[in-house]
């Protein structure tokens, strides 16, 4: 295999030269490349993907799709997601393996364990492990070992319901927010709910909870807060504030919607010209919406929350050292699991799939 070209010859171009050279290589790839955008890409990234969408969607696509290469405009569970439904043919690419996520780094499977030898101590064979998409798929796997399923935030009611119709209790991670959003929106009361301290491997709450919650959070949606909410409706009066779930249940219950980026989205898409909306989540997707719908008003819930660092990793510069690398018989930056842990997680993919 040829030497892979150096990263910092890219860093000198400058947009325009980024932009000609991406597009040349994409069209000397055709059918064999696939680029994935998550919502929270920068327009500079997204505007090169052949399909946007939230993480699980995208995998599919890729799955779907015919190409070789798939080049994930995401961070690296998602491409991890994306190797674990693709088949042994296609390559998945991130272009920076930094690219993690804070919250899906708050629980390794150590940890997790810890949690679970506890609570199969006070409760054997009754608790029941649902992972969000948003974590390594170690822990999937986990969950596909155990008997549990993994959620995204559109199916997080529809598996915690799943287990709780099976009469278990639920050990869901790594967001507590999530979690408690989604245990409130079935009626359970907090009361139902105990919060497992990652740090300090102790239950505080209920301990004989229905949902035990890990206390992960996405530093991103934590930081919108009840003031933000007051200042937008001040300033602009009748305004719908729409947040995603991985805010805290306190924002949750002043917003007037909340939901995943495509729950955002098709309820922003669907409402009248004119309309005004405050949206809580990453300030990239907001930007794409006002972008989108240029007949109503659509704002940042603050102005002041950054665009999450992770994402940001992504870029012109690294997507197109990819492609050039491709173009010169080099994969750089694959995301490969081993069979193992693949198959454990899809097992616990498929679960989620089933139900319905
Ligand atoms: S916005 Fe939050 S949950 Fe999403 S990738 Fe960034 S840190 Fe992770």
């Amino acid at each position: 295999m040829p030497a892979s070209l150096d990263i910092n010859l890219y860093k000198t171009l400058n947009s325009v030269e980024l932009d000609r050279k991406i597009l040349s290589a994409k069209e000397k790839l055709g059918s064999e490349l696939l680029i994935l955008g998550h919502h929270y890409m920068s327009k500079d990234v997204l505007k090169f993907a052949d399909f946007k969408g939230d993480s699980f969607r995208l995998s599919q696509q890729a799955a779907e799709s015919k190409a070789k290469y798939i080049v994930f405009g995401g961070v690296f569970f998602m491409a991890e997601t994306a190797d674990i439904l693709t088949s042994e043919e296609q390559t998945v690419i991130l272009p920076d393996l930094q690219a993690g996520c804070a919250m899906a780094d708050m629980a390794d499977a150590n940890a997790i364990n810890d949690c679970w030898y506890f609570l199969q101590n006070n409760f054997p064979g009754e608790v029941i492990p649902i992972v969000y998409i948003n974590s390594s798929a170690e822990l999937k796997a986990f969950c596909g070992k155990n008997g549990g399923t993994v959620c995204t935030s559109s199916s997080a009611d529809r598996a915690l319901r799943w287990a709780f119709e099976q009469g278990k209790r639920v050990l869901f991670f790594p967001d507590e927010h999530l979690g408690r959003n989604t245990g409130k929106k079935l009626g359970l009361s907090e009361d139902s709910m105990a919060v497992w301290d990652r740090q300090n491997k102790t239950l505080s709450g209920n301990a004989h909870a229905r949902l035990f919650l890990w206390n992960g959070f996405c530093p991103i949606h934590l930081k919108f807060t009840e003031e933000h909410i007051q200042k937008v409706r001040n300033n602009y009066p009748g305004i719908n504030v729409i947040v995603h779930p991985e805010c805290s249940n306190h924002l949750v219950k002043l917003a007037d919607s909340s939901g995943s980026t495509e729950h955002i989205a098709k309820v922003i898409a669907e409402s009248p010209a004119g309309s005004q909306w405050a949206v809580g989540t990453e300030i990239n997707m907001v930007q794409h919406l006002a972008e989108k719908h240029t007949d109503k008003l659509i704002i940042p819930l603050s102005e002041t929350v950054e665009p999450c660092m992770d994402m940001s990793k992504i870029g012109r510069e690294n997507l197109l050292w990819c492609l050039e690398n491709l173009l010169g018989g080099n994969i750089v930056n694959q995301v490969k699991l081993t069979a193992q842990t693949a198959s454990g997680a899809k097992l616990a993919l498929d679960r989620m799939l089933s139900i319905k």
